[in-house]
């Protein structure tokens, strides 16, 4: 136990969701063995509601994480948020090994070049299940003007440049990887050469992904962000305050819908994903066809605001990607039984059992 660190007791390590987060990273468990996070981005939800930058060791992670495990169905849990005292006490190992043992897929989403330190165990669980090790990544190497203006919302995180160097350690050892450019700060990191740049060097660094995502932070927790806007972008408030306006959710849906455009578009120019494909190796034979329709129907819901579909159908498809996992046959096998009536049972109204067959039969060819 290192004396700089307090022990905190918690009930339960792993969280767990109600769904996958469907469209992201289809995560739907989350454990770490820290609580608080020295990074201290000002833009952390976690930071801002918890301990802020000061990082306290979870009692008895492991253990607790082995048993919590067992009661689990397996699913993608993700693990991480390497803090520098990783480098002694080496927990986030230990609890991959712990998955790794008991056959859990899992998502790393890191700032931290200290992942690559674990790549011996991480490769095992990308061999016999599923692995994918996401870079946070905001800005390009190239811009480095953009970099020092995000430096000041995460102002102790390793530069993008030891980011992407992570990036091509990980994929040298091929396991999937890619950039989360998560979130993305409105007016101040969302120079569409920037977005490029950052995508080409991912593409490089032997990514396969790029995704982005909005600076998304309620009341009250936005707080930090705030002050540091005022301070350091006082000519941007009036723009970013307009954006995240909540009585102008138009605005903001039309911004990042450019933005989930200009994105989707470069990651095709440069044979990159702009998504991370859902694992689904881990379900049963006769579930397997339910969690890629609804993975369809969840990229239907994230990429909305870039198709122009109303807010009521994006919710909808999320909908209908949530009532898709949760169904304990196969949809596919009742409709090759029923046809569209089988869809039509489930609640479905007639355009959504249309577009649900639409899927269903490419799914098939
Ligand atoms: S690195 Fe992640 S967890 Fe840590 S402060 Fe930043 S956003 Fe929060």
């Amino acid at each position: 136990m290192n004396e700089n660190f307090s022990e905190i007791e918690v009930e339960n390590i792993i969280t767990t969701h109600k769904y996958v987060d469907g469209g992201w990273c289809w995560t739907k468990y989350n454990a770490g063995p820290y609580r608080g996070c020295s990074y201290d981005c000002a833009y952390c939800y976690n930071i801002s509601a918890n301990d802020g930058s000061e990082v306290a060791i979870k009692k008895d992670a492991q253990s607790k994480f082995s048993v919590e495990l067992d009661s689990l169905e397996k699913d993608v849990i993700t693990i991480g948020d390497y803090q520098p005292i990783e480098v002694d006490l080496e927990e986030i190992r230990a609890m991959l090994e712990i998955a790794e043992k008991k056959d859990f897929p899992i998502h790393i989403n890191e700032k931290s070049p200290l992942v690559v330190r674990d790549l011996d165990i991480i490769k095992k669980i990308s061999d016999n299940s599923w692995a994918a090790v996401s870079m946070s990544i905001t800005n390009s190497t190239k811009h480095p003007k953009t970099g020092d203006d995000l430096k000041l919302f995460e102002k102790d995180t390793p530069t993008a440049g030891e980011r992407f160097q992570a990036m091509r350690e990980i994929a040298n050892k091929g396991i999937l990887t890619g950039t989360c450019c998560v979130p993305l700060i409105p007016y101040i990191g969302d120079d569409h050469e920037n977005i490029e740049d950052m995508i080409e060097e991912t593409k490089e660094a032997g990514g396969s992904y790029f995704i982005l995502g909005s600076l998304v932070i309620p009341e009250p927790f936005d707080m930090l962000f705030w002050d540091v806007a005022e301070r350091s972008f006082p000519e941007k408030l009036e723009s970013l305050r307009e954006l995240f306006d909540p009585a102008n959710t138009e605005k903001f849906r039309s911004y990042f819908g450019e933005l989930d455009r200009v994105t989707s578009e470069l990651c095709a120019k440069y044979g990159l994903l702009d998504h991370i494909p859902r694992p689904v190796d881990h379900y049963s034979e006769s579930l397997k066809d339910n969690k890629r329709l609804a993975e369809t129907f969840f990229l239907k819901a994230r990429f909305a605001k870039a198709e122009n579909v109303s807010m009521e159908k994006e919710f909808s498809y999320m909908a209908l990607g949530w009532l898709l996992e949760d169904i304990p046959f196969s949809i596919v096998d009742s409709y090759n039984a029923s046809g569209k009536k089988a869809l039509l049972e489930l609640g479905l109204d007639d355009d959504f059992a249309a577009e649900t067959e639409q899927e269903i039969e490419k799914l098939k060819s």
